[in-house]
């Protein structure tokens, strides 16, 4: 599943709304340890995103 798509896609928009839901409060996924699978991989697809976008 390739995830880094050619435009800001909707991923991407998703991602970016996850990182931001995250400053506020922790969602159902978050552990007590502050990590989350759902933050993580926004993360990644924001990460992605940028990386093809400044070439
Ligand atoms: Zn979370």
């Amino acid at each position: 599943m390739d995830e880094a798509g050619a435009e800001p896609s909707f991923a991407v928009l998703m991602a970016g709304y996850v990182v931001d839901f995250h400053h506020r409060s922790a969602c159902s996924r978050c552990q007590p340890d502050g990590s989350c699978v759902r933050l993580t991989r926004a993360g990644e697809t924001l990460r992605a995103w940028r990386d093809r976008k400044s070439r």
